[in-house]
């Protein structure tokens, strides 16, 4: 027994690092101490789970595996499947010589959205629209869980970006164009990673216990203020510019204790982020303080040069010397690998850079509790896509939909609807279709269309369990007008907008609503009252069609839960949402952002209608 407590004692004081009663520094530097160059480089890469193995994590001390886009399991696969999937790989990094725990990260930025099942929260162009931090950080919350779920102790989250130019491809990724809204809105991060408690020193990550994720405010800086809206390209702004519209979301998310800063592809003033010193190690580790790690985008660094890759030593050179300290290789990680060992070994990268990048990595795995709790369990399945978050994300839809018409004048609104009427038509491309709902980052990367992606409720299926059971509902999807003036509607819900899109894919010049929206509307509109309801990523060319609508609903991505479409149209509840972006009246006054010289949008900044709640109708 002696002999026990004796080896028992002699492993904690020597082993440190494995001991959760250490502070903290201790355990780093006792761990750092014991690791060889290709340990901690191994730290550094985060590789594509496509090319993970437990056999590949061992050989090369992989710190981290990605889901990028779609890079998942089978579809429809289980929240079991999920765990046991990330937990043989995990068991490749335990194995190691000094068993680091590897951290898995995904990209649930509207919910879990890679995830069969999971419930699908509305894209944050809308939850700005409700300007409700607390609404927010309760999503990260019901986020976090769904992600813990399967095992996932990371997430690529939140999007902090101020989208300048809605003709970028993600400016739904962002909740607003006003840095103000932005800067609120990272009470998501306490959402997902837990409260900080009020003694802890600014700039350090904090992540609480294993019902909370990881979080990752991207991309490092500037992202929504490129020129056009040109997706990864350059901003043009000053200092201070740059510092007082795309950096105050960054200074709260450090205060909350944002574990993860993720680098953007884009560039400032000519200069690319992933290699920005000044920005990347100057000014958020250095002046800011930030103490978590900085990661970059994938294949980050090989943009540096242009075509990408084309020198890819300096890649590495200029991305680390940055400051990157996670770098997302999602294929060539043995290039990147032997590149940056021979670097470290020929002294071009100080081997102080490499340390002060695996101790901020250690350090977020280290308040995780990954070391303790490094394998998933089965204890949280039951929070995938659960009734109490799916109702979460309902109201979140309630209150992102923002009323921009509503009848000839306030004395004559059309909405709310009767639930009561004889024959109503729904139509539209987008009445039916749980994808173009949802749209990107839903399943896949660039979004799906149709309704068998996922579980949920598309805006037609919700129209029909509100509308009394008497009242008739007709759904065409693509009425012609003798159609519609053959048929006595009482009224028509018509539901249009832009397709699903991701990142560059979503880039657009002109911001119309794609055929056969427009004509739908002139159909159906012309002919009987209509409530259209616009389902994008961002405001899109109306003008043309106003004066025939007589009202109309911007509803945004609004995701699995369609049901808060109808609880709103029908007067269950009220419409209360504010746009969180100018909706401009032609494409040529863009960019405008409240506050320009040139300001003169169809519906303004923090314009929106509201309605009350009508009695039992
Ligand atoms: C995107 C990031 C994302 C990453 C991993 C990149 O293309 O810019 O926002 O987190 O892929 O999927």
């Amino acid at each position: 027994l002696l002999l026990c407590f004796w080896a028992a004692f002699i492993e904690a004081e020597f082993m440190k690092y494995k001991d959760p009663k250490q502070p903290v520094n201790v355990r780093i530097k006792d761990l750092m101490s014991r690791m060889t160059v290709e340990e901690k480089i191994g730290q550094m890469v985060q590789i594509d789970r496509s090319v993970a193995s437990a056999e590949v994590m061992k050989k090369y001390f992989i710190g981290s595996i990605l889901s990028g886009g779609g890079s998942v399991p089978a579809k429809e696969a289980s929240a079991e499947t999920w765990i046991n999937m990330v937990n043989e790989y995990q068991k490749g990094s335990l194995s190691t010589r000094l068993g680091i725990p590897m951290i898995y990260g995904i990209d649930a930025v509207h919910g879990h959205n890679n995830v069969y099942k999971a419930t699908i929260f509305p894209h944050n162009v809308g939850l700005g629209a409700t300007r409700d931090p607390e609404l927010v950080k309760r999503i990260g919350a019901a986020t976090a869980l769904e992600v813990r779920a399967t095992g996932i102790p990371y997430v690529f989250a939140p999007c902090i970006a101020v989208c300048r130019d809605p003709r970028w491809g993600r400016c739904y990724e962002s909740y607003s164009e006003d840095p103000k809204i932005v800067q609120a809105m990272t009470e998501i991060v306490p959402g997902l990673q837990g409260d900080i408690p009020t003694n802890s020193h600014k700039g350090v990550p904090f992540v609480a216990g294993k019902y909370k994720v990881a979080a990752c405010a991207k991309h490092y800086v500037g992202d929504g203020g490129t020129t056009n809206g040109i997706n990864e390209n350059n901003t043009v702004i000053d200092r201070h510019g740059l510092l007082s519209i795309h950096m105050p979301g960054y200074y709260n998310s450090i205060i909350k204790g944002v574990a993860t800063i993720m680098v953007s592809y884009s560039s400032w003033n000519g200069i690319k982020m992933h290699a920005n010193y000044d920005l990347v190690t100057g000014f958020l580790k250095n002046t800011l303080r930030f103490r978590g790690f900085v990661i970059s985008d994938w294949q980050g660094i090989d943009r540096i040069t242009s075509p990408p890759h084309a020198n890819y030593s300096y890649s590495i050179q200029t991305g680390i010397h940055a400051g990157i300290d996670m770098v997302m290789v999602p294929y060539n990680y043995t290039e990147f690998i032997d590149g940056l060992t021979y670097q470290v070994k020929n002294k071009i990268i100080p081997m102080s850079r490499i340390d002060d990048a695996v101790k901020r990595i250690l350090r977020v795995k280290f308040v995780m509790g990954l070391f303790e709790n490094p394998l998933a369990d089965f204890s949280l399945v039951n929070q995938l896509g659960s009734q109490e978050h799916r109702e979460l994300a309902r109201e979140a839809v309630r209150r992102s939909l923002v009323l921009l018409k509503n009848g000839e004048s306030a004395d004559m609104p059309l909405l709310p609807l009767p639930k009561k009427a004889s024959k109503i038509l729904v139509t539209g491309s987008h009445a039916d279709n749980l994808g173009y709902q949802c749209g990107g980052w839903t399943i896949e990367w660039q979004g799906l269309s149709g309704n068998n992606l996922t579980r949920g409720t598309t805006i037609l299926k919700a129209i029909e369990n509100t509308v009394d059971p008497k009242t008739e509902v007709v759904y065409k999807e693509q009425p012609d007008a003798n159609f519609v003036k053959s048929n006595k509607f009482s009224y028509a819900i018509v539901v249009v907008g832009e397709l699903p899109y991701a990142e560059t894919f979503g880039d657009s010049l002109n911001l119309t609503i794609p055929d056969p929206g427009p004509s739908t509307i002139m159909n159906v509109c012309e002919a009987v009252k209509c409530v259209v309801v616009v389902i994008s990523g961002r405001p899109v060319v109306i003008q043309p069609y106003i004066s025939s609508i007589d009202a109309l609903v911007a509803a945004w991505l609004p995701g699995t839960e369609g049901q808060g479409v109808a609880d709103v149209l029908f007067g269950d509840y009220g419409f209360t949402g504010k746009l969180s972006r100018t909706w401009f009246k032609t494409v040529d006054q863009l960019p405008m952002n409240v506050g320009d010289s040139h300001y003169d949008p169809l519906f303004p900044f923090g314009f929106g209608l509201t309605t009350k709640p009508a009695k039992a109708n």
